[in-house]
């Protein structure tokens, strides 16, 4: 095989982030200690948001924000099937029922607050907000739902961080960062999001004892951690819940550190290369792009695209691939995995979502990228749209 020219997404590290992993190795303290609560405090400060707790990935920051923010068995839990399936899967850790709600449509990938609002039931207790591709969901909206109908409202950040809720002015949110609208926000530092740590996560909230029951959580339930210890800070610990080992090392902290100095300019690089893209590719025949209208509130995680026929879509992704474009799509609906259908037999069909699934691509999207490879990229789905629905193109 050989490695694609335009990568999908690809590492943005140098000399800081070795630098910042030998003094790690060099200090002796590998796990959790005092680099965990600098990149804690600087994330707080980054987002704005009150507290900030390290954990060991994503999906683990969703499960502790449901767990503590007291979902369990019985409660209906609002979720998004396009997203990936950490954001559904954490909603059956807590072993609550997860409720799929629909997208907006085919310009707008986000949960769609109507369609929350009708799946609402005595029992829906929360719900998983996914801010997809980096664009914020309709917070107004979703926080009106959840002020009506006393919901807890856990945001997956994980495309958004560094994203803001400017889309409109007027609103109260506006200017504020992704993740902190809701009760919870969730991030995570996976190998290819805009910051990384390779595996890592976060946990944002204003709220005190949620954040105290994730600290808590996120190691066994032990009062005192081992840092604690042998800062001299306690000798002993209690252990006053069951909880998990879910805790993030010094080095990821170190190596998160120097990724948040770097994720606004990284941001608007790939914004840039965005702008780009879809200048070239605006009014292509067969082709649309989802939240055109929206450019400065995005992380720009990933770079969706819309074939209009989902029948060309294997062989589009094979030539561009045969050409070194790598491309991937974003979701396979979460509902429709066997396991999904088994547990919620009683979905009802979810058209906007299927349809967008069926005909999504994934284009390179990186903060290395360049407007000169978005050029080049999109030189080649020019041409090989071109030949794949000869009809529609204009050879003039
Ligand atoms: C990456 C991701 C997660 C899970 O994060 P991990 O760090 O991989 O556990 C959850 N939700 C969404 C939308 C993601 O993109």
């Amino acid at each position: 095989m050989t490695t694609p020219q335009f990568r999908i997404s690809e590492l943005d590290y140098d000399q800081q982030e070795l630098d910042a992993v030998v003094e790690v190795i060099k200090s002796q303290w590998l796990s959790q200690g005092p680099k965990i609560e600098q990149f804690e405090n600087r994330f707080a400060e980054f987002v704005g948001s009150k507290r900030a707790l390290a954990v060991s990935n994503g999906t683990a920051a969703l499960h502790l924000a449901l767990l503590a923010s007291g979902i369990g068995p019985g409660d209906e839990v609002l979720v998004p099937s396009f997203t990936f399936v950490a954001s559904v899967n954490a909603v059956l850790y807590v072993g609550a029922k997860p409720v799929f709600v629909d997208i907006v449509g085919p310009h707008d990938l986000n949960i769609d607050p109507v369609d929350m609002a009708a799946k609402i039931t005595p029992r829906t207790k929360a719900a998983v907000v996914v801010h997809m591709a980096g664009f914020p969901a309709d917070m107004d909206a979703i926080l009106l739902l959840a002020s009506e109908h006393n919901l807890v409202i856990v945001e997956d950040a994980c495309h958004a961080v560094g994203a803001r809720y400017n889309d409109n002015p007027a609103s109260p949110l506006s200017q504020k960062m992704a993740g902190t609208a809701g009760t919870v926000g969730c991030f995570s530092f996976f190998a290819n999001k805009n910051l990384v740590t390779g595996e890592g996560g976060m946990v944002v909230t204003d709220d005190p004892e949620i954040a105290e029951r994730v600290r808590l959580a996120r190691s066994h339930g032990m009062t005192k951690s081992s840092w604690d210890k042998a800062a001299g800070r306690a000798t002993d610990y209690d252990l006053i819940d069951v909880g998990f080992n879910y805790r993030a090392t010094e080095l990821t902290a170190a190596l998160g550190l120097i990724q948040l100095e770097k994720l606004p300019e990284g941001n608007r690089r790939r914004r840039e290369c965005v702008a780009r893209y879809r200048e070239r590719l605006a009014g292509l025949p067969g082709i649309s792009i989802p939240f055109a209208d929206r450019l400065d509130d995005s992380s720009h995680h990933v770079f969706p695209i819309l074939l209009e026929d989902s029948e060309i879509r294997a062989e589009f992704r094979s030539r561009l691939g045969q050409r070194g474009v790598q491309t991937t799509f974003h979701y396979p609906p979460v509902h429709l995995f066997t396991h999904y259908q088994k547990a919620c037999p009683d979905t009802p069909p979810l058209p906007q979502t299927c349809d967008a699934a069926n005909r999504e691509v994934t284009l390179p999207l990186h903060a290395r990228m360049t407007v000169e490879m978005v050029d080049a990229i999109c030189d080649v789905i020019c041409e090989e749209l071109g030949a794949l629905t000869p009809s529609q193109v204009n050879h003039s």
